[in-house]
């Protein structure tokens, strides 16, 4: 492998939203900048299929052609975009920052993780065909594409009750499934579940299949303890059934998690690690959207900015950029 050397101010992390919109605030400052992602478009934002809640989004769009535009934005201000997967980081030594890419090593003066969430368990069949006919995540996202239908919620922990609950006064019904003999949610959530009527808990299910015609999802099939199988009719399957990782392996350790391994910040971003920021769904948090890791980009990179000019990391009241 060929070791070069490339030396910026800023080394970004992830090509989402919230790297992408650091980028574009640290490039406008004048900062040297390099982002580091897989692809052009990669993430969970690539992966949305109609992004109805982006500001100024009137009519939704696939989240692949807003990033395109947010990218686009990147490079028009300077900033170097380098398609690889970072494996590993050496933020001990005396000589910057270093970022290994893959094959060659960066060295910055300030980094900004940004490397999102994205879920690397095995999918269940069915579930990428239908994306975009049914299958969602996130009833912040999508929930209101199901006004008065019937809907699925796959998995019973304690965020899959939130979204079913949220999703009982939009939906005509909802059916949470598990294949648990019992629910998975703190005891005040499983209460308030109690309550709405439409709302009906199935144990000992374990998914099969997303099923669908023509592109868009009928229901989903199971088998049951004993073996037997049967299908549930919905318009909507609402996956829940793991957890979302962030993607902080390749950190080794390098800045303070929390106990599900998401990167702690205070709310400048600032990391454990002075000169180490971290922005988007990587982050500890209770909110998961776009426009919040957007805005986590820029505070992000207004921060390493500052910590850059050698001034104090602090919150920034009433000041405007030009
Ligand atoms: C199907 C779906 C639909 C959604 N719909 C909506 C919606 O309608 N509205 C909404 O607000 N939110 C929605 N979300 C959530 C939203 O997309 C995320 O909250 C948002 O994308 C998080 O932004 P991010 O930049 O933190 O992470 P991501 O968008 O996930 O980007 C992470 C980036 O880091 C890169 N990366 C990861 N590891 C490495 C590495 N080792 N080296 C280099 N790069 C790396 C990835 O390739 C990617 O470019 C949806 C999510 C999904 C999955």
């Amino acid at each position: 492998m060929t070791q070069t050397d490339l030396t910026c101010d800023l080394h970004i992390i992830g090509g989402g939203p919230a790297g992408y919109t650091a980028a574009i605030y640290a490039a406008r400052a004048g900062l040297k900048t390099v982002v580091s992602t897989p692809a052009p478009l990669s993430g969970m934002m690539a992966m949305a299929p109609a992004v109805g809640n982006w500001p100024s989004q009137v009519e939704p769009l696939p989240g692949r052609d807003i990033l395109e535009r947010i990218r686009e934005q990147v490079l028009k201000y300077g900033a170097e975009i380098v398609l690889e997967s970072v494996a590993g980081v050496n933020f001990t030594t005396d000589r910057g920052l270093q970022v290994f890419g893959g094959a060659q090593m960066h060295v910055a003066q300030a980094v900004i993780v940004a490397t999102g969430a994205m879920n690397p368990a095995e999918k269940v069949p069915g579930e990428e065909e239908l994306l975009g006919g049914g299958v969602a995540y996130c009833v912040a996202c999508d929930g209101p594409l199901f006004a008065g239908e019937d809907v699925i919620v796959v998995g019973a922990d304690e965020h899959a009750y939130e979204e079913a609950l949220a999703l009982s006064e939009i939906a005509n019904s909802v059916t949470v499934t598990t294949p648990a003999t019992k629910v998975n949610a703190d005891e005040r959530v499983a209460r308030e579940l109690e309550l709405p009527d439409n709302v009906r808990i199935e144990t000992g299910l374990r998914i099969q299949e997303i099923v669908g015609e023509g592109g868009v999802v009928t229901g989903a099939r199971y088998r049951d303890r004993d073996g037997n199988e049967r299908t549930i009719e919905g318009a909507g399957v609402f996956m829940y059934l793991r957890g979302n990782a962030p993607a902080t392996e390749f950190l080794l350790g390098a800045v303070d998690l929390d106990e599900h391994d998401y990167i702690i910040t205070d709310e400048l971003m600032q990391t454990s690690l002075p000169g180490v920021f971290a922005a988007g769904d990587v982050r500890s948090k209770v909110v998961r959207q776009q426009c919040v890791a957007a805005g986590e980009g820029a505070v992000a990179a207004l921060s390493a900015e500052r910590f850059l000019h050698g001034g104090e990391v602090r919150s920034d009241r009433g000041q405007a950029r030009e």
